[in-house]
């Protein structure tokens, strides 16, 4: 699988699972815009890439909860590049709260990031992928796309969400070349999970060691975490893959927790 310059939006790629899949673009010979929140932290991402795969990496400045923002982060891309081949919605956040102590901002905001961001990225790149009758949507969603946990109401409800838009777009992408796919990642040790394990301890009454080994892997097969590599790999094979048969699908990958 390789990218041959195809250019990619990679939506929270200056950290954790979207840096990965960045990098991993560009090691397969793509183009890829790192937008993030703060220019800063996606132009560091941005030079990290370069250093190794000289000028395959942008950084743009995007909050992908601004119509705004989105519209002029994909329009710098089309400018630089030409043209948008794939897109990754994957910023995310976590809130872990049970649901009658759940503040309304807090849904909100998760709904938000989560949902409008993956619809206004969409929205934004799709004329140009119709207009060259090609293109890959990638949607971060998680184990929690068919699966609940406690305290994760926003999140569940958001990741599930991600499932729907994707068969849409799927649908509606079809006749037009653009296909549409949900990768479904289990526990990945980023800084989104680090964060969680002492709020779940707290929450739950247990010990950090115990979010771990019992909340976050005991239903995996081997108690393992999967990997940044495991989910940039999935994502390139959704970017990179030839045709229309791969459209409107989940794929999870979390070491056999869920197995739907
Ligand atoms: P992370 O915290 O390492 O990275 C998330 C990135 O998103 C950060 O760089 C952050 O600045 C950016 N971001 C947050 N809000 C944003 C906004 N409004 N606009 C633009 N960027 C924004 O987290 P991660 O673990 O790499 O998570 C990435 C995605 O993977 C998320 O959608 C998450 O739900 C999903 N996911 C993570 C796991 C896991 O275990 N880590 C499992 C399943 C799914």
């Amino acid at each position: 699988m390789n990218l041959d310059n195809k250019v990619s939006i990679v939506t929270g790629a200056a950290s954790g699972i979207g840096l990965g899949i960045a990098r991993r673009y560009a090691q397969a010979g793509g183009k890829v815009a790192i937008a993030d929140l703060k220019l800063e932290a996606a132009q560091a991402a941005a030079d990290a890439i370069n250093a190794d795969h000289p000028g395959a990496a942008m950084a743009v400045a995007m909050d992908v909860t601004s119509e705004e923002q989105v519209n002029a982060g994909v329009a710098a891309v089309v400018e630089a590049w030409g043209t948008v081949d794939v897109l990754v919605s994957n910023a995310g956040i976590q809130i872990v709260n049970p649901v009658e102590q759940f503040a309304y901002a807090d849904w909100k905001k998760m709904l938000a990031i989560h949902l409008d961001g993956a619809f206004l990225t969409t929205k934004a790149v799709l004329p140009h992928m119709y207009a060259k009758g090609a293109g890959s949507i990638i949607l971060m969603g998680s184990v929690h796309s068919k699966e609940a946990s406690p305290l994760k109401s926003a999140y569940v409800t958001a990741k599930h969400g991600l499932m729907g838009l994707a068969r849409v777009i799927a649908k509606e992408g079809g006749p037009k070349g653009v296909r549409s796919n949900v990768i479904c990642p289990g526990f990945v040790r980023t800084p989104l999970v680090d964060k969680q394990i002492p709020e779940q301890a707290k929450e739950l009454g247990i010990s950090e060691d115990e979010v771990v080994k019992k909340v976050m892997l005991g239903q995996t097969v081997d108690g393992e975490f999967t990997s940044v590599e495991d989910i940039a790999e999935l994502a390139l094979f959704f970017a990179a893959f030839p045709t229309n048969a791969l459209t409107g699908q989940s794929l999870t990958a979390s070491h056999g927790w869920s197995m739907t």
